[in-house]
């Protein structure tokens, strides 16, 4: 409490009154809570209980009330980053509250979606799994260096329909005029809500607060609201406490843009109306959770339609005429790349319906969208990696492996839980087979643990030499 500035903590009581500032000043001398959200691609809702019994052994952790039934609460002597089930990207480490935003913003399979500010990707990975692998999620911050990890989160998720942009919204903006179904705008905030948790976001609210990151949003709502197609939903979230920001910035974009509408979001679970009505808060004090807010607007009408990217070029709702081209460009694709054509032929997936093949410097990608329709922009991925040509040969990338099912690939080698080989595999390794679960013939070969892959080897009888990514390796 001594460490949080007296201008915020004035604020705080001016905003809050008497008795919930003294329920803010208790939860604040409490632990933060701690959560993880399964991955649906991964694990189906009739294998959760198993991984997590795995996972805490003890006894069942506790639902996040709003998490669409992925979310779960852990105690802090538990240690789920470090485990090989999170190396086979089973589930995503979330601050609970942080699971609200995408689960109040509802996501169809074959929707563009658009998440404007999303690394790391907590909310990118599960706005991406509601897609089940149909439609397009483009995923942008506009850091480099924090889009690295986002792109490592998104890959380890097994989402390959994403475009991974690090871009300025402006350029987006001019590049996808009334183009999403869905936008997600968690925009950088002062961060109020997350000071007991990470207690240096109150040093940095002395420098930027409030009123740095107030127009920031404005701008961010702005340009998200001009992306986004008539009947489209725009999710605002921060987590911060600060009505200069939260319904500050809600009233502003309403007046700003009157095509924009505010449904309410329901105050289930603990939440607490906003200041408007329609929006939600998520106090500490009221549920287990750090601070959040959201509110949901939707698009009335069309704005100006220039620019509009041709929809026959997406996957989702393409015509005939449109399979067609991607079935022609597909096997031309084959017949130029014969290395991946060999390779190709042990995926037994049926990659070929679920985009284009595309090949940019020797890296080889499968696109949700026609290579043709690419704007031209900061790409940090375009969409499943497949791998490199190397010297006419095809070496699979990491994220292919991630993005495959055991039974999608037709050579595997599959370690349990225990088998001290499954560490050692992550840690770059080469290991035997000797014992494992094995299918297929040697060459490439998908390593996984529990029937999940992590990664690829190459086998020669009864050795795996091994191709784990070296920049994700166990350490
Ligand atoms: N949605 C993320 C998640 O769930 O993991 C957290 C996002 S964090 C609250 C806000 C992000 O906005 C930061 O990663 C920051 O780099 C990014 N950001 C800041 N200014 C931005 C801008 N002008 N355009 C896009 N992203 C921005």
């Amino acid at each position: 409490m001594e460490l949080l500035p007296a201008r915020y903590l004035e604020a705080m009581g001016d905003f809050l009154g008497q008795e919930e500032f003294e329920n803010y000043k208790s939860s604040i001398r409490e632990e933060h809570t701690r959560g993880l959200r399964l991955n649906p691609l991964k694990v189906p809702p009739w294998k959760q209980a198993a991984v997590l019994r795995t996972l805490f052994s003890e006894k069942q952790p506790k639902t996040v009330p709003w998490s669409l039934g992925e979310g779960y609460y852990y105690e802090k002597e538990k240690a789920p980053g470090k485990h090989p089930y999170y190396y086979a990207g089973l589930y995503y480490l979330q601050e609970p509250s942080a699971m609200a935003p995408a689960a109040l913003l509802p996501i169809e399979p074959e929707e563009r979606v658009l998440d404007l500010c999303a690394a790391p990707g907590g909310k990118s990975t599960a706005l991406g799994a509601r897609l089940k692998g149909a439609g397009l999620l483009v995923s942008n911050d506009v850091s480099v260096s924090r889009g690295k990890g986002l792109l490592k989160n998104l890959e380890l998720f097994g989402l390959g329909n994403c475009l991974v942009t690090a871009e300025e919204p402006e350029r987006l903006a001019a590049c996808f005029p009334e183009f999403f179904d869905k936008i997600l705008v968690d925009a950088p905030c002062s961060g109020e809500g997350m000071f007991r948790r990470e207690p240096s976001m109150a040093e940095d609210w002395k420098m930027r607060g409030p009123e740095y990151y107030a127009p920031i949003q404005r701008e961010l709502l702005f340009l998200a609201s001009r992306m986004l197609k008539p009947g489209g939903m725009l999710l605002y979230s921060t987590c911060t406490f600060s009505e200069k920001e939260d319904e500050g910035a809600v009233a502003w974009l309403l007046k700003e843009v009157p095509d924009m509408e505010q449904p309410v979001l329901l105050a289930d679970y603990g939440f607490v109306p906003g200041r408007d009505g329609a929006s939600v808060r998520l106090y500490p004090w009221k549920l287990k959770g750090e601070g959040h807010f959201a509110a949901v607007f939707r698009k009335k009408k069309g704005l100006k339609e220039d620019g509009r990217l041709e929809s026959g070029n997406f996957r989702g709702g393409k015509g005939k005429t449109d399979e067609e081209k991607q079935k022609k460009s597909n096997e031309i694709f084959l017949k130029r790349q014969e290395g991946f054509a060999a390779f190709r032929k042990r995926i037994l997936a049926p990659l070929e319906e679920r985009g284009f093949y595309w090949e940019r410097n020797g890296e080889l990608y499968l696109l949700p969208v026609s290579p043709k329709a690419l704007p031209s922009l900061r790409y940090l991925r375009t969409g499943l990696h497949l791998g490199t040509v190397k010297r006419e040969r095809f070496e699979p990338s990491q994220a292919l492996a991630l993005y495959l099912k055991k039974e999608e690939f037709s050579s595997s080698a599959d370690f349990s839980l225990e088998d001290i080989r499954t560490v050692k595999y992550l840690k770059g390794e080469t290991v035997t087979v000797d014992g494992a679960l094995c299918s297929g013939e040697d060459g490439w070969c998908l390593v996984c643990v529990d029937g999940w892959p992590l990664g690829f080897a190459k086998r020669g009888g009864e050795t795996l030499k091994n191709k784990y990514y070296p920049g994700w390796r166990w350490k």
